[in-house]
């Protein structure tokens, strides 16, 4: 089976097992793992943050994100097809109590006027203020579509005269670096608080980062204690983190690349995929994965319409080049 369902399906690498068995550990909740700590601060360096917080998965730094910039009550705005809005299971508003409104992207694109007509100030006891702005770099179920940087510093702007803050959930910021050589700081800069995933394209098998302020982050560490996200020794899995940040980013283009010719098979143009994600309309999606898996492709549907593609670390030129003659005849 060629798997392109999730860059989620990826196995460690042999060298990112040896990176694990080799970690340096102790108990995280005290602070004492010396190889999370390694990592926190790496990441936060890396987006130009003062400090981050290791989390088991994106969802759990998205969700402690976004409730630290939005009280209970408070709403926070983001595309529709969002990963916070449709694949976190409501944990925003069922966790923290806070609310969503949303613009509609065919490309999951920052749109100001949109944004501008959403946004409600405080006003008082009359509408559920907007307390943050959310934005996907690069967006999931948009087809892997980047964010260009101007678009997020005009957003920027208009956060900061309307005194809202920007989340960014940067799941797979490193293929948005990768797509455009925007520096990684750049795309920090832009945002408040980040969530980025290592267990994506970056191909550990566990893991994720909150990054933001540092009184911000230490409240963050509360409370993803209060959810059951303290861990224990779990620089084996920081070591993981680690070895991704070393070894899987500058590949990514080679996913990239394999996506594009993905979706020549497929007949989407390949200059409308930026990175490493094909998401395309069908009539019958569900049918296409259907015949796709019996043709040894896995694929997903991500909506009654649409198939998306994912091409990762472990989907070889040749897995790609098997799976396009597959694609392309059904
Ligand atoms: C995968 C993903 C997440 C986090 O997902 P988990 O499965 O909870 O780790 C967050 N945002 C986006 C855009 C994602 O694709």
């Amino acid at each position: 089976m060629i798997d392109l369902r999730s860059d989620t399906v990826t196995r460690p690498s042999e060298a990112m097992r040896a990176a694990m068995a080799r970690a340096e550990v102790g108990d995280d909740v005290y602070g004492e793992d010396p190889t999370v700590r390694q990592l926190e601060e790496r990441v936060a360096a890396t987006l130009g943050h003062e400090a981050a917080l290791f989390t088991p998965t994106g969802s759990m730094a998205n969700v402690l994100a976004v409730a630290l910039v939005v009280a209970p009550g408070q709403e926070v705005l983001c595309e529709a097809r969002a990963h916070i809005a449709r694949a976190e299971l409501g944990a925003h508003g069922a966790v923290s109590g806070l609310t969503m409104r949303t613009w509609s992207h065919p490309r999951g694109q920052v749109d100001l006027p949109a944004i501008e007509d959403l946004f409600a100030p405080d006003l008082g006891p009359f509408f559920v203020r907007t307390a943050a702005i959310s934005v996907e770099n690069t967006h999931n179920f948009a087809g892997g579509a980047v964010l260009p940087l101007a678009d997020l510093k005009v957003l920027r702007a208009f956060a900061d005269a309307q005194g809202a803050a920007i989340h960014l959930d940067g799941a797979r910021i490193w293929n948005a670096h990768v797509a455009t050589g925007v520096a990684f700081e750049e795309y920090g800069a832009v945002a408040d608080v980040v969530g980025v995933c290592l267990s994506k394209g970056l191909g550990a098998p566990v893991g994720s980062l909150l990054v933001g302020p540092a009184d911000l982050v230490t409240e963050a560490r509360v409370r993803r204690k209060r959810l059951g996200g303290g861990m224990r020794q779990v620089g084996v899995l920081a070591a993981a983190g680690l070895h991704a940040l070393d070894h899987h980013i500058e590949r990514l283009a080679d996913d990239h690349a394999h996506a594009r010719l993905l979706a020549d098979a497929c007949g989407v143009d390949p200059a409308t995929v930026d990175t490493n994600i094909v998401a395309f309309d069908r009539p019958d999606a569900v049918a296409f994965v259907a015949a796709a898996r019996e043709a040894g492709v896995l694929v997903g549907a991500v909506g009654a319409r649409t198939v998306r593609l994912v091409t990762h670390l472990d989907i070889s030129r040749a897995d790609t080049d098997a799976a396009a003659k597959v694609l392309a005849a059904i």
